[in-house]
């Protein structure tokens, strides 16, 4: 399959908490390598995981020749924590990182030393110069604590304001929702590249506890289709499919800055779909249309 003019993809991980997951994870990204994603991120104590095994997943990513770019987010720890975390990714030679501001369980701790996403990304800024990259994240159907859209829309203006190159959206299946929010992001002044985050669909009821937290809506005809499909595994993954890759098409099609996949630390899915979209490095022999990758 012929490679398409394409501004590239990029796949993001978590870190495992067990040998065996890291051994899953390895063998997910050394899978993912023959389709060349232009990066790869892991996450940052996100749903309880540690945050040392951010930098430990990195390295290791990296060590396979696959660009490793860590996310770091504040809430909950103190400003000396965050000026470690962020001079151990420039000991690492690392130059890009996503920034965040994360999530407290609810009820437990402080907030710690910056309260927004904003206030981390104008430390670093201070503290490392352009030395990083840094991407932020984006609320295409409004993030779950926004007062309004429009407030959302200026508190991701913020973040550019204080330094941030780029922005990497919570995941959506409407196309629309994407589109309104680049062009209400262009009104505002906003012309950095907002990239669009992909969810492939991997069950039903993990999605749906997933976009309750979030905030990301699953549209009343794919609620109604996948409920209608029940234990049926297998039908669920090909609407899934048929879903996902239908979106990626429209959103390439306008012109998207890449494609962010939210991999779930698995290949199979993240790897058919860009083999429907032909996107990626296909000419690479680890990878062919007619593998059945896992
Ligand atoms: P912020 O940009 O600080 O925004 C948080 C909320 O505060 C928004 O509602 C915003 O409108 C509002 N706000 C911002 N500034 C102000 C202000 N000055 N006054 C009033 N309100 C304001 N979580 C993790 O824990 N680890 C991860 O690694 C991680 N990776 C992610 C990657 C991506 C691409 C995305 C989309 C999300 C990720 N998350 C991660 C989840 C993220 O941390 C949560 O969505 C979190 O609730 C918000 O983080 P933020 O950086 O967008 O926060």
């Amino acid at each position: 399959m012929e490679k398409k003019p394409f501004p590239g993809f990029s796949v993001e991980f978590f870190p495992p908490k067990s040998e065996e997951g890291n051994t899953k994870l390895r063998a997910t990204w050394q899978k993912l390598a023959a389709l060349s994603p232009e990066f790869c991120s892991v996450t940052f104590g996100a749903g309880g995981s540690t945050k040392q095994g951010t930098l430990a997943t990195v390295k290791a990513i990296r060590a396979d020749g696959l660009d490793g770019v860590p996310h770091l987010s504040c809430v909950g720890n103190t400003r000396e924590q965050i000026f470690e975390t962020i001079e151990s990714y420039r000991q690492a030679d690392i130059h890009h990182m996503v920034a965040l501001r994360g999530d407290l369980p609810s009820g437990m701790g402080a907030i710690g030393a910056f309260q927004y996403a904003s206030d981390l990304i104008a430390y670093i800024r201070r503290t490392t110069g352009d030395w990083f990259h840094i991407d932020v994240a984006a609320y295409p159907e409004i993030h779950p604590q926004a007062r309004s859209g429009y407030d959302d829309i200026r508190h991701l203006k913020h973040k550019f304001e204080n330094g941030a190159n780029s922005a990497i959206t919570q995941y959506f299946y409407n196309a629309d929702a994407y589109f309104h929010f680049r062009d209400r992001c262009a009104q505002s002044g906003i012309h950095q590249p907002i990239i669009p985050g992909i969810m492939p669909i991997f069950s039903y009821s993990r999605l749906v506890r997933f976009s309750d937290m979030c905030g990301a809506e699953i549209p009343r005809y794919m609620r109604r289709q996948m409920e209608a499909y029940g234990d049926d595994a297998d039908s669920i993954r090909a609407f899934g499919l048929d879903v996902v890759t239908a979106m990626c098409e429209r959103l390439l099609k306008a012109g998207v800055p890449g494609l962010h996949f939210y991999t779930m630390n698995q290949s199979s899915l993240v790897m058919e779909i860009c083999e429907r979209l032909a996107l990626g490095d296909h000419s690479t022999p680890a990878f062919s249309s007619a593998s059945s990758p896992t």
